[in-house]
């Protein structure tokens, strides 16, 4: 059964090429990209659900204006970038332009909001990583505790005792530190106790569909009061649902950031949300 012969295998073969050639383009495509603005930021609201659901910051999130494709969602590049150094010097312009964006904001009179940008963890352990975000922080004058910078759990996998040393250093800088998609994989529980991160992200798939709801609270929760005694914030992501609102509320989870309050944004909307009424 494995000579070519059904048209399927034939088809399937032919989207592979073109995968293909459109990956080349678009990491050909991608440097010049970056010089011309063509990644937009985008912004998705964070709510604090302990105080009457404020805004009480954002997550920034890389969008793609391809003048050839439209707009591309980031997880149809990212992986690529990956691969390459593309990935870090894509991180290095969003929390520049995240940077650029707080300062014309809080310049123009807007109240303290906490901003978080992606740091893929392809870049962290290169020389000159910290030192990178702790003198684009100074150039723009950014306050401590105003920025965070988000790690995806797997980084765990790699070297916890290298990126337990960049998240002390960082954080006396005055960056906050969160574990991104914590549940989702290789975290380890026990490897919390020597992290010193200020919050984790929980991963959205626990609020996906589950076959059994009440479990899934009990494990939820559980996170949640462990994180609360660490003194570790808990944003939970990907929030759809009215009832999870509730049972997060009750759970004493802090933040919420979710298609329930509101999808990613371009930063312009973003602003003037937080302009004007900043309770969702
Ligand atoms: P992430 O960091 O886990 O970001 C959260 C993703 O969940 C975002 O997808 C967001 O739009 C989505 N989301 C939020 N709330 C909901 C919800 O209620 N329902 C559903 N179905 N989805 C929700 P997005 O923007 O497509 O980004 C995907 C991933 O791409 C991000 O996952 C992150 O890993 C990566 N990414 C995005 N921007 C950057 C960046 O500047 N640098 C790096 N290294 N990675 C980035
Ligand atoms: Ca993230
Ligand atoms: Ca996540
Ligand atoms: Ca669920």
């Amino acid at each position: 059964a494995k000579e070519k012969n059904g048209s399927a295998f034939v088809y399937y073969d032919d989207n592979i090429r073109k995968k293909t050639l459109e990956d080349s383009t678009l990491e050909a495509e991608a440097e010049p990209a970056i010089r011309n603005g063509e990644f937009r930021l985008y912004m998705q609201p964070k709510v604090d659900i302990q105080n009457g659901n404020r805004i009480c910051g954002a997550e920034v999130l890389v969008r793609w204006q391809n003048p050839r494709m439209g707009l591309i969602p980031p997880g149809r590049f990212i992986p690529l970038f990956e691969k390459s150094d593309l990935i870090i010097k894509l991180d290095r312009y969003m929390f520049e332009q995240a940077c650029i964006w707080l300062k014309s904001y809080l310049d123009g009179g807007g109240r303290p909001v906490n901003i978080a940008v992606n740091v893929s963890k392809v870049g962290i352990f290169q020389p000159g990583f910290v030192e990178y975000y702790v003198a684009v922080k100074k150039k723009y004058g950014i306050p401590h505790h105003m920025l965070e910078l988000e790690f995806t759990e797997n980084i765990l996998a790699v070297d916890t005792e290298l990126f337990s040393d960049l998240v002390i250093k960082l954080r006396k800088e005055g960056f906050l530190c969160s574990l991104d998609d914590f549940g989702s994989g290789y975290s380890s529980l026990n490897l919390l106790k020597d992290l010193p991160v200020d919050a984790l992200k929980l991963d959205i798939l626990f609020f996906r569909k589950s076959r059994d709801v009440r479990r899934e609270r009990i494990v939820v929760s559980n996170f949640i009061n462990m994180a609360k005694q660490l003194n570790i914030t808990t944003i939970a992501e990907g929030v759809e649902e009215e009832d999870t609102v509730e049972f997060l509320q009750n759970a004493d989870c802090d933040v919420i950031q979710g298609y329930i309050f509101a999808k990613p944004m371009p930063k312009e909307e973003f602003e003037a949300m937080l302009g004007g009424t900043d309770h969702l």
